[in-house]
């Protein structure tokens, strides 16, 4: 199965990583001019063969460990200053924290609270540059409504007032005027006024609330338009490839050992680069270990600590905003998420497995807890659909609470020639990549540009709002509903031609998938044609968010998707049929894990099922050093 009108073959032979001059980048090794965009940027089956040759064949001027928003965000920023760039995922684009957060593009009403303006400011000049320039189609403003606790009327007053002013505050940072704020102004409203937007909201649970926006965004589909976007700009952009150590000339980093996860019998080989960039998030320590031997000071040190969702549907809860509340020792949110709600999270120090972090029954009822305090109908385990868990890679050495650690990133180089970046948060990832590019290009003494990535719109954005007023006029050209456009529109931008491009050409990929109608067969093709995804649990769990939004977790859907990616990717029966099983035996283990009652517990029962790429537990180092 090939993308209508570019045939596998010919994407290879002309694809070319010559030395060409393009907007958004100065000089350097990028796509032939004569393939568009869309198709460089295309992460297709036989793409992955091609970087792969590149990674053995190039002598990069940076390698980038690591897939997630940080990584995929420092390939872009390099690549679109015109240098040469390999990008190495371990496992699947976003697999790690950057397809586990809260989902929110925001400033941080907390970081306000503790008078970390910088911070706020920071990242919302963030938040306006992607809702409005880079990522339109991906990033979108929620509404959510401070609740105002019942108290004394000097307190209410006095309540009011403290709020009131951090959001007029949080509305200024953002720019008042102008229109690259990308969010409405925020609004004072009386208790009827807010049980009108939320109704679920108990009427002695407040005395009023504030409405202000944030953003939202697809975490894991934003990671893989970034390192689409990074491989449109000639990247070579490798998954399932995994950095097994460092290669070194005296005392200095010159490159790194890669296993393909997806040849397991296939020797390790090398990947020479000027400077590697670690994005490895919760992983960085594991980098500096790399370097023991040679006594190396890591620079930083980066700890986890666990936070957990819950996903309920949407007539659980009755409204029409999210929610923030005041936790013991943190926030919560409540953030309605298509036909689902999305409630979280938790803070705690996780010392486990690291690429499975297992959410357990007390992480559960603790959420449930929370959320109980202000909702009118108790939410119980029986409204839950999805869980998941995600690990904060936090700087560590700052607080003994988790909560309080800072969220502040670093850019470290424990050893010539390698570049460690981790810290930060979702929101400002574009910020840590052009400061550790800053540091690469330095390094390069080379002549590229400073980072313009606040000027290059993502893929899937150039056009968008045309795109979006048109989408009645699409619906009836490409002979399907409005509705279907519309969640095109909104998880691939004006990439969207593409996917009606497959329909018009098979029309069976039209075809809701079983188990989760609202996605269709056309995304999972595509998903494996165009966007890297190798397993079915990349297109359950990230492609698509089936894995939590349905009470059976994609158990559903799982053999229909195998089958249209069978047809995709040349998938046997009996590989069809082991990916069935592996993503069975992952959701009954994490079932299975949610009963238990605590980390420890919960963590056994999760590891039994091994990584779908093949390798086993995944203990951070300090936890080698702890006898459990
Ligand atoms: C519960 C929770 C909620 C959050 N909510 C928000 C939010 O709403 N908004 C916000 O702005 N931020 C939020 N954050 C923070 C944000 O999600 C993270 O800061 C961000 O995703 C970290 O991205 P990263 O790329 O640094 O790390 P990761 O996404 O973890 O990426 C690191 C990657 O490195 C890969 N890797 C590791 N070792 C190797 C190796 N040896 N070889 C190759 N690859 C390797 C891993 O597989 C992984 O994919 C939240 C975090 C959590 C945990």
């Amino acid at each position: 199965m090939n993308l209508p009108g570019f045939s596998a073959a010919g994407e290879l032979s002309r694809y070319s990583p010559a030395r060409v001059t393009h907007p958004g980048a100065n000089v350097g090794r990028v796509r032939d001019p004569s393939v568009s965009r869309y198709a460089a940027g295309r992460l297709s089956p036989i793409r992955r063969v091609s970087d792969l040759r590149r990674l053995r064949d190039e002598h990069f001027d940076v390698l980038v460990i690591g897939g997630g928003v940080t990584g995929a965000g420092a390939a872009l920023d390099a690549a679109s200053r015109g240098l040469s760039v390999a990008l190495v995922e371990a496992r699947d684009l976003a697999a790690g924290t950057s397809s586990r957060s809260t989902k929110l593009i925001h400033g941080g009403l907390r970081y306000l609270e503790q008078l970390e303006l910088h911070l706020v400011h920071e990242a919302l000049t963030e938040r306006g540059l992607l809702a409005t320039r880079l990522a339109p189609h991906l990033v979108r403003p929620v509404p959510i409504l401070v609740p105002l606790p019942p108290a004394s009327p000097p307190v209410r007053i006095w309540h009011r007032g403290y709020y009131g002013v951090g959001l007029a505050a949080y509305d200024v940072f953002a720019g008042v005027f102008g229109d690259g704020r990308g969010m409405p102004m925020h609004r004072h409203l009386t208790r009827d006024g807010a049980r009108h937007l939320f109704p679920s909201l108990r009427a002695d649970a407040i005395t009023g609330a504030i409405r202000y926006f944030d953003g939202q965004v697809d975490d894991a589909r934003l990671v893989v338009t970034l390192a689409r976007t990074a491989a449109s700009l000639g990247a070579a952009v490798v998954t399932s490839a995994r950095v097994v150590g460092f290669v070194r000339e005296a005392r200095e980093v010159i490159g790194v050992k890669v296993r393909d996860l997806e040849a397991p019998d296939a020797p390790e080989f090398e990947v020479r680069a000027r400077t590697v960039v670690a994005a490895t998030g919760v992983w960085s320590d594991d980098m500096s270990q790399m370097l023991s031997d040679v006594g190396v000071r890591p620079g930083l040190r980066v700890r986890a600590s666990k936070g957990v969702h819950v996903v309920v549907p949407r007539s659980a809860i009755t409204g029409d905003a999210g929610l923030i509340l005041r936790t013991p020792t943190s926030v919560l949110f409540v953030i309605p998420w298509g036909g689902h709600w999305i409630i979280g999270t938790t803070d705690t120090d996780w010392h486990l497995d690291r690429s499975h972090p297992a959410a357990s029954a007390r992480d559960i009822s603790y959420l449930l807890d929370q959320v109980n305090t202000v909702l009118d109908r108790p939410l119980t385990t029986d409204d839950i659909e999805g869980v998941y868990a995600g690990l904060r890679p936090l700087l560590s050495g700052e607080a003994d609470s988790t909560s309080k650690l800072s969220r502040e990133h670093a850019v470290v180089e424990p050893m010539l020639g390698l570049l460690l970046v981790a810290g930060g948060k979702y929101t400002t990832y574009r910020v840590m990549a052009a400061d550790v590019i800053d540091r690469a290009v330095r390094r390069l003494g080379n002549t590229a540009p400073p980072s313009r990535t606040d000027q290059l719109p993502l893929l899937g954005a150039d056009g968008y709002p045309a795109a979006w007023r048109d989408r009645q006029d699409t619906a009836r050209r490409h002979g399907v509903t409005a509705g279907v456009v519309e969640h095109l529109l909104e998880r691939y931008g004006t990439l969207t031609v593409h996917l009606l491009a497959m329909i018009a050409a098979d029309p069976a990929l039209a075809t809701p998938l079983t188990g989760a109608p609202e996605y269709l067969a056309a995304e999972v093709a595509y998903a494996a044609l165009a966007e890297g995804a190798l397993h079915l649990d990349d297109v359950l769990t990230r492609r698509t968010r089936i894995s939590i939004e349905t009470p059976h977790r994609g158990t559903e859907s799982a053999r229909h998707a195998a089958m249209v990616m069978s047809e995709a990717l040349g998938w046997n029966a009996a590989v069809r049929q082991r990916e069935v099983e592996h993503y069975l035996a992952r959701v009954l283990a994490e079932r299975e894990s949610q009963t238990k009652p605590d980390d420890l517990a919960a963590d056994a029962a999760r590891i039994g099922v091994p990584d779908v790429r093949g390798f086993a537990a995944d203990r951070g180092v300090d936890l080698l050093e702890v006898d459990l």
